[in-house]
């Protein structure tokens, strides 16, 4: 045997495994097509330089950088937006507002593998970008609580909070930007000792500590105490109202949130505004998230544009479909085997196999030139539902046998009504 093995955190997905991954993939796809948002495909490999523009320091260490033959400086994505923000500042920066975009792909991050944890793992990115008003945050959740209920998904949360409540409560105690996202980086991973401590005041730590504690069980009431708290801080207030009329839209329009929390964090340095994460309560790990970025157009050399998205972890979202045992919701089609009985019926037996594709029907054909027993043995072990003998004198008569399986029953067939038999 070969002692190949794939590469640290990268994985091989085996028929099953892939046969979920391409099915939360094709429930992307179909929820992305109900809200409008029209597909792109970028290129796994981008300038180092686009990469790194706003990532935050967390992304930017775990990146695959490399040289190009050509001498260029190139990573692999981590993710989806700095190629969606190259979009709008070039080929597509003259398209009408708003601008609804998916994309669907892998991802690579030197992460530390563990379960739920890859170095190249799936995601499905959504954007709007033109419109700083609360409906286009609240049109993202709504699409992120649409796809997780497509996919099957019970019970799932979806925790909120606004990125601008902490920064400019920090910018008016007069901590830089850097200093910022040092803490935010500690806070989105909960070391929230280690984050207070990068505060020099004392007030400003006890005010830190305080919006912590401001998490209660019943959003609506989370958000008023926040502005309650931030009645001396106009621009973090305002944030806060922000978050407030979020809420009120996710809500109204049917999605629950779980949680507004004011000390929520992530790891992307380029979030301005609202920002979210959705989670199931059986798994400690988020299925996506996202949030509001209004900078980043900009720092890409583009017009000021307001911009917000999200990004579905679709390996994750796979765990948890596992964990919930879903049924995947797919067409349940006959899989059928063609055999001829006899070398010289192997053109009519293809062709019959051929008829039987066209409509749709998966058809394996006998191509190891085994022994009926044999091949019907091999049948019987891959779970084929029917086979289709092709034998020398049912096909003068224009008829094939049919085996069924299942059942352990056989039948004569004529050939025009073959596809019917095993039509679902
Ligand atoms: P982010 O781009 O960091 O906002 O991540 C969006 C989503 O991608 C997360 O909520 C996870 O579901 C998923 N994700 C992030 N990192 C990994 C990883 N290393 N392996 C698998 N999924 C990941």
């Amino acid at each position: 045997m070969s002692t190949f093995q794939p590469v640290r955190g990268m994985r091989d997905l085996l028929p099953d495994e892939a046969e979920r991954l391409t099915y939360v993939i094709s429930k992307a796809r179909e929820t992305a097509l109900t809200y409008g948002y029209k597909e792109v495909i970028t290129p796994v490999v981008e300038p180092l330089e686009l990469l790194a523009a706003k990532a935050g320091e967390e992304i930017r260490q775990r990146m695959f950088i490399f040289e190009d033959m050509g001498g260029r400086k190139v990573a692999l994505r981590p993710e989806f937006t700095a190629s969606i923000a190259r979009l709008v500042t070039t080929v597509l920066r003259t398209e009408p507002k708003p601008l609804r975009i998916f994309g669907v792909g892998s991802v690579y991050r030197y992460d530390e593998p563990q379960k739920g944890r890859y170095r190249e793992f799936w995601q499905a990115d959504f954007e709007v970008i033109g419109s700083n008003k609360p409906e286009a945050d609240a049109e993202v959740i709504l699409l992120a609580n649409s796809l997780l209920s497509r996919v099957g998904l019970k019970g799932y949360a979806i925790k909120l909070g606004h990125i601008g409540v902490l920064r400019n409560l920090l910018t008016q105690e007069g901590v830089d930007e850097k200093t910022q996202n040092a803490i935010l980086q500690r806070m989105d991973k909960k070391e929230y000792d280690a984050a207070f401590a990068l505060v020099d005041s004392s007030k400003c730590q006890t005010l830190l500590r305080g919006l912590l504690n401001l998490k209660g069980e019943n959003p609506f009431e989370t958000v008023q105490n926040l502005c309650t708290y931030l009645k001396d801080y106009p621009k973090a207030l305002e944030a806060a109202q922000y978050l407030s009329s979020v809420l009120k839209l996710v809500t109204e329009s049917g999605c629950s949130i779980e949680t507004v929390d004011p000390a929520f964090a992530r790891g992307l340095e380029y979030y301005t505004g609202v920002i979210f994460e959705l989670y199931v309560p059986e798994l400690n790990m988020a299925l996506g998230g996202g949030g509001r970025y209004d900078k980043l157009i900009e720092v890409f050399g583009g017009e000021p544009t307001p911009a917000t998205g999200m990004a579905a972890g679709i390996d994750r979202i796979v765990i948890a479909t596992q964990a919930q045992q879903t049924k995947l919701q797919k067409q349940a089609f006959k899989r059928v085997a063609v055999f001829p009985i006899k070398e010289e019926l192997k053109v009519e037996a293809l062709k019959i196999a051929q008829t039987l594709r066209n409509a749709e029907t998966p058809v394996e054909f006998e191509i190891m030139g085994r022994k009926m027993a044999k091949a019907l043995e091999d049948a019987d072990k891959r779970k084929v539902d029917y086979v289709v003998i092709v034998g020398e004198r049912e096909i003068k008569e224009g008829k094939v046998i049919v085996k069924d399986l299942v059942k352990r029953t056989q039948t004569e067939v004529e050939i025009k009504d073959l596809k019917k038999t095993f039509a679902t």
